[in-house]
């Protein structure tokens, strides 16, 4: 039963510790979790961390590129937080089937809501449903070994359209095009790596709908991409046009200057080594119609598009089809709606104002909250869900003395009630189990011979989640 509670009872807090339930362990539960620990307040709290996978890390360990191992090292922090122990992770824990929000209201004053995004954006051009169109968000959860997707990915194409100018068109191009043997220093699952080392693909293609100053990819990740051996970088100098608005953002930002410039250098510097893949940039392509035969992709349309002053588009009514046997979508994520709870569909978001959940007329839920990509959407860098935590957080504090009280705020409710349901979570202690299982794994692996010689393997990732459970439950 849930207690509305009328009016303060400072006395609770003497009593007992606040409860609060955080479901999802990515960053943004892990940073709300670490903000209400140490924040400034005069009563205890104790937190449980609620994940769907049966390991913590969500979009650092299923949304970040391999070889991206300075994000991936973001875990190194979330590490000290939960391994503090004041923080408890329960895995393996699906809001929604294996709890209801009855549940967890009866249990906890407080929820917070860090599902995050893991959907593709949609899409609605002709032929996006054909064999061989695949969403960006769906490829990289194959190549970062989530537990729930299939273990083989159809790598038959040789040309490869990937649509969008974002960090997520970056990581999915990077990808297909190198050399598998090269993503082997990095945590990759076998399946992956077998797959990736069969593809044929000589040619990816990267198109953005505006120009070189209106691109969404961040410097960093831009001038990675001609690191990659035996990859040829290609661009086309009628793709460079920059109106009014882009000379004035190339002025006022540090970082649009700085992408133009790698990539008018790139052009400058003729990245032709003869390399046998090569990863192409177009921009001023909005992609009309993906094409086919028999049901499977074997091309792409594009009206070509001038920017109009302001730093968008329009069409010029020029048409251009490229050969391709693979389209991948990298046009944005988004959020998945949650059981018992209002979602903006279009979105992808919980509706809330500052974190704070609200209902169909647009009020608050007493003691529901949202942080991260869940609650504003799929945009930013890792470290700007600190920002979202803080604000979600001091709102909560804020509501502190009119949440509901839950009935049932025994600390050992929520073990027991999983426990009668027959829901196998895994703990701290499990993860570590998992955690030095797959580097063991790393280590005992025979040294792959490749080109560069014999490469040694810093983890090997377990992927089926039975297998995850039983290591993290062993
Ligand atoms: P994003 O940065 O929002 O980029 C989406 C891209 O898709 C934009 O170029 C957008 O063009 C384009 N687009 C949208 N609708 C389109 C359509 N109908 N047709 C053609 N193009 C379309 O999204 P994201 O790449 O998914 O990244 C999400 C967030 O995660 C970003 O903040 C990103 O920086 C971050 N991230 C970071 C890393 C990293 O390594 N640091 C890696 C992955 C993701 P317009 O600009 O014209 O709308």
């Amino acid at each position: 039963m849930i207690i509305l509670r009328k009016e303060p009872l400072v006395s609770d807090s003497a009593v007992r510790p606040l409860r609060v339930a955080i479901i999802g362990a990515g960053p943004a539960g892990v940073y709300a979790a670490d903000i209400l620990t140490k924040a400034e307040r005069e009563f205890e709290v104790s937190i449980d961390l609620l994940d769907a996978y049966p390991a913590p890390y969500g979009l650092i360990r299923y949304g970040v590129a391999p070889d991206h191992p300075r994000i991936k090292g973001i875990v190194n922090a979330l590490h000290k937080v939960l391994d503090r122990g004041d923080i408890r992770f329960l895995g393996n824990v699906t809001y929604g089937r294996d709890l209801t929000l009855h549940d967890i209201r009866d249990m906890y004053d407080a929820v917070i809501f860090a599902t995050g995004a893991i959907k593709d954006a949609r899409m609605d051009i002709p032929g996006i449903d054909l064999e061989g169109s695949f969403g960006a968000a769906d490829f990289v959860s194959w190549y970062d070994g989530q537990p729930d997707v299939p273990r083989t990915w159809p790598l038959e194409a040789k040309q490869i359209a990937v649509l969008g100018n974002g960090n997520v068109a970056l990581d999915v191009a990077r990808v297909l095009s190198k050399h598998a043997e090269d993503l082997l220093v990095t945590e990759i699952p076998e399946n992956v790596f077998e797959c990736l080392k069969d593809s044929p693909v000589t040619d990816v293609h990267i198109f953005g709908r505006r120009g070189p100053a209106q691109v969404k990819f961040t410097p960093l990740e831009l001038r990675e991409l001609s690191h990659s051996r035996d990859v040829d970088i290609v661009l086309y100098p009628e793709d460079f046009e920059f109106d009014e608005a882009s000379d004035a953002l190339i002025k006022s930002n540090n970082q649009v200057k700085t992408m133009v410039n790698t990539l008018t250098n790139w052009i400058v510097e003729e990245q032709d080594t003869g390399a046998s893949r090569r990863l192409h940039l177009h921009f001023l392509h909005n992609p009309i119609e993906v094409t086919g035969e028999d049901g499977k992709v074997t091309g792409i349309k594009f009206e070509r598009q001038e920017l109009d002053g302001t730093g968008n588009v329009k069409g010029t009514g020029e048409f251009i089809d490229y050969p391709v046997q693979a389209v991948y979508r990298a046009i944005g994520y988004l959020g998945s709606e949650l059981a018992e709870l209002e979602f903006d569909e279009k979105r992808g978001v919980i509706p809330n104002e500052g974190g704070r959940v609200l209902d169909a007329a647009g009020a608050h839920v007493p003691g529901l909250y949202a942080t991260g990509w869940i609650k504003r959407g799929p945009v930013g860098l890792i470290g700007h869900t600190k920002g979202d935590a803080l604000e979600t957080i001091g709102n909560l504090l804020e509501d502190r003395l009119s949440l509901p009280v839950a009935s049932n705020p025994d600390e050992d409710a929520i073990i027991e009630l999983l426990e009668s349901r027959g829901v196998e979570y895994t703990t701290w202690d499990g993860w570590k189990k998992l955690d030095a299982h797959e580097i063991s794994l790393g280590a005992a692996a025979t040294p792959t011979p490749t080109s560069n010689g014999p490469v040694d393997r810093a983890r090997i990732k377990v992927v089926e989640r039975e297998e995850m459970v039983r290591i993290s439950r062993g």
